[in-house]
């Protein structure tokens, strides 16, 4: 049985150690359902089916397998809330132009932005310039509030890959990023959530087309982790399955309908989406 709100854990010297796992959330046969994998499998590995949302309960294995490859992936969880954070790399500053923030930038992407691997980012008709930001996603797995640095690793259930895509133009001509980041089908997550891993150290990048167009290490964000967590919950509650988007490192730009764009992060995988046109 796995922990409340947490993947399964054991205690090694004092430490709480959390078992590596992938966990999915796909749709088969008309059901959407929750399931985990080791995390060194191939594709034809058969998936644990669990008996809900291990984010948010309880969850045992129901004893069904299925394979990967007859399930529609979804996006791993459906946060209530997803807190996003802007230039919080360094390198991704220097690209800006703008300074270092004193403090973390934080704006609120609606989670009905939330779409799954496999999808379409659809560019909508307003904007002229729509560019992808690879992004570590933090899935909450306790309610947190007022919650140290030093504690924050316990209250992560744990980790996805996030694409903050942003209407650059929009972004640049009102100045309101939760609007140019609001649109739906803006969230692409997954392609599965990752437990047991240290957020603080992770390749993490981009490809347009095939081709890299952003490449750093998590361990530059300016604020990591642990630190945006404590910084979150001095003022909002995380529960559990909210997502906290990162920031994203160097490399930022556009993407056109027809391209396909992905974001892949260390001992987590790769999310793939194509981008399509809203007038389609
Ligand atoms: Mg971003």
């Amino acid at each position: 049985m796995l922990s409340s709100g947490s993947a399964a854990t054991e205690t090694i010297g004092g430490t709480v150690m959390v078992e590596r796992r992938r966990y999915v959330r796909f749709e088969y046969e008309g059901r959407v359902r929750f399931g985990r994998v080791a995390p060194t499998v191939d594709d034809h590995t058969p998936v644990e089916v669990l008996t809900g949302d291990p984010a948010r309960i309880d969850v045992v294995a129901t004893g069904e397998l299925l394979p990967m490859e007859v399930m529609r992936m979804l996006a791993p969880v459906v946060p209530g809330k997803i807190v996003a954070v802007g230039r919080n790399y360094a390198d991704h500053i220097a690209e800006t132009g703008l300074g270092a923030p004193p403090v973390p930038r934080l704006f609120f992407k609606p989670p009905s932005a939330v779409t799954g691997p496999d999808t379409d980012i659809v560019y909508p008709e307003q904007s002229r310039r729509v560019e992808h930001e690879a992004e570590l996603a933090v899935v909450m797995g306790r309610t947190a509030r007022k919650v140290k640095a030093a504690d924050a690793a316990a209250y992560v259930f744990g980790y996805t890959c996030a694409n903050d895509v942003t209407a650059r133009d929009i972004q640049q001509a009102d100045g309101q990023p939760s609007w140019a980041k609001a649109f739906d089908t803006f969230c692409p997550l997954g392609p599965w959530i990752v437990t047991g891993i240290d957020p603080g150290n992770l390749a993490i990048g981009a490809m347009v087309n095939g081709e890299y167009r952003q490449r750093s290490r998590t361990s530059h964000m300016l604020t990591p982790v642990p630190d945006l967590i404590e910084y979150i919950t001095t003022a909002v509650t995380l529960e559990p399955g909210d997502i906290i988007l990162t920031g994203t490192p160097a490399g930022v730009g556009p993407v056109r309908p027809g391209d396909w764009v992905s974001v892949f992060i260390e001992h987590i995988g790769t999310i793939r989406n194509t981008v399509t046109s809203g007038t389609e």
